[in-house]
């Protein structure tokens, strides 16, 4: 198998495209397959494609069911059936707690079939905290993933269609694949849309996810993760 990242989505849909599958995706960093989320249509998505056994950790971008809807079923496959458990990479402190909290509804002590770790863990790993830029006072994560020299930076849900690039300039990462939530309907609020993060097309090489692909406008510059015929 080449070396080098690689990068698949499992789903591109958003929350309310309920043909489509919940935008999830597995990155292979240092040969690790690592979800990044979970929604209520991605376990079973993982069951058909053949991934639950071939995963190796889970990251969460931030808790609306269309990203972790599916997370226990998942963790309780991998420790109860599989008898291999998941870890999950958190964040932050706060944010590891609230997942936790989260998961014990449906769990009672998730940390008896999940391991969890901070990112910091992970090599070639980051999160840019988009606090409040999706849903007012609600915690948000992006991440930027490296290696070798090869960087690859996923939005996760956010409204404002700069700040994210605004974040990877400040790391010094520029002319990088970006996976960006991608919105066809103007002032929606909650995600960026396509015009906007046109702005950007420029310097970046966009992919956008999280929507419905057949309402796409042909006047759209930006390739649709939908349409990635190829892996990354
Ligand atoms: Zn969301």
């Amino acid at each position: 198998m080449a070396s080098g990242m690689k990068f698949q989505f499992i789903g591109t849909g958003g929350a309310f495209d309920g043909h489509l599958v919940n935008s999830s995706a597995v990155v292979q960093l240092h040969g690790r397959n690592l979800l990044i989320d979970c929604g209520h249509s991605v376990y079973p998505a993982l069951l058909k494609g053949g991934w639950v056994d071939r995963l190796d950790a889970v990251l969460v971008t931030h808790l609306h069911d269309d990203h972790v809807g599916s997370l226990s079923t998942l963790l309780y496959h991998r420790a109860l059936v599989t008898q291999k458990p998941l870890t999950i990479y958190t964040q932050t402190p706060d944010f590891q707690q609230l997942l936790r909290s989260f998961l014990s509804f449906a769990m009672g002590q998730p940390e008896r079939f999940v391991h969890f770790r901070p990112l910091t863990d992970l090599v070639g790993a980051g999160a840019i905290d988009t606090f409040g830029r999706h849903v007012p006072q609600m915690p948000t994560f992006g991440f930027v993933f490296q290696q070798d020299g090869q960087a690859i930076g996923y939005s996760g849900d956010l409204a404002d269609p700069d700040f994210f690039f605004q974040q990877l300039d400040a790391q010094g990462l520029r002319h990088i694949r970006v996976y960006h939530d991608l919105s066809f309907f103007p002032g929606n609020g909650a995600h960026a849309y396509w015009g906007d993060l046109a702005r950007h097309a420029g310097q970046y090489d966009i992919v956008g996810y999280h929507h419905n692909h057949l309402l796409n406008p042909p006047e759209n510059p930006i390739v649709l993760a939908s349409n990635l015929r190829t892996e990354r």
